[in-house]
């Protein structure tokens, strides 16, 4: 368990499994700059954030809703937490069902779903109530894509704070490495990868030489 001094912001996720170094900086260094991506996200999560309470069918929709988990160590905001009405029968009246609003398109990996089932996580820590499915949607698709919060999926998340948390705590930033990723970070002009990559190899091939008989 966490204490409430040493919770790390539920976002940091995404930065982790973007690019270590991206997380290190903005969470240790506390280095930021926006780019096109960041500033189509941040105006889309604002947009949904303001939305009021709201109630569709036997859905209650809440906007911006806080989240907080002391056994991951996490604190943010939902983007939306429909509840969803249970039939009379059960002891549960309402579930949460998490949505999470990105602005691109579905990934060929689980940070976004990861990201989503952090916040079930923290609903079913703060509501003593099982959140089994939450959804993703995606700005440039306009689809939403339910999400199936499995055993898979809940390691693979409580495995990721873990990691953030030892990230953090390190105080350490990583070394950068190069890749197509850095084309769409916004931290690209402060973190100069190719030039410590260069710097790099040119003292690699100094040690080389200098070793030489
Ligand atoms: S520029 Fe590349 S290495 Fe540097 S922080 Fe961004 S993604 Fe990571």
């Amino acid at each position: 368990m966490y204490s409430e001094d040493n919770l790390l912001p539920l976002s940091a996720l995404q930065h982790l499994f973007f690019c270590k170094r991206q997380c290190a900086l903005i969470h240790v260094e506390q280095l930021w700059t926006e780019n096109l991506f960041t500033a189509e996200g941040r105006i889309m999560h604002d947009k949904v954030h303001e939305e009021n309470k709201a109630y569709k069918g036997s859905v209650r929709v809440e906007y911006g809703m806080s989240l907080r988990s002391l056994r991951l160590g996490l604190v943010g905001k939902a983007d939306v937490v429909e509840f969803h009405r249970v039939d009379e029968s059960s002891a549960v009246k309402w579930r949460p069902f998490p949505v999470e609003y990105k602005r691109g398109k579905p990934k060929g990996d689980d940070c976004d779903k990861v990201q989503l089932c952090a916040q079930a996580l923290c609903l079913e820590e703060m509501l003593n109530i099982s959140v089994p499915r939450g959804a993703l949607f995606y700005g440039k698709t306009r689809r939403r894509q339910d999400v199936t919060l499995d055993d898979r999926l809940r390691s693979k998340t409580k495995a990721a704070a873990e990691r953030l948390h030892k990230l953090i705590d390190s105080g350490r930033t990583p070394m950068p490495v190069w890749g197509p990723k850095c084309k769409h970070c916004s931290l690209q002009q402060l973190c100069m990868p190719e030039v410590v990559a260069r710097e790099r190899s040119v003292n690699r091939y100094l040690l080389q030489v200098m070793r030489k008989p």
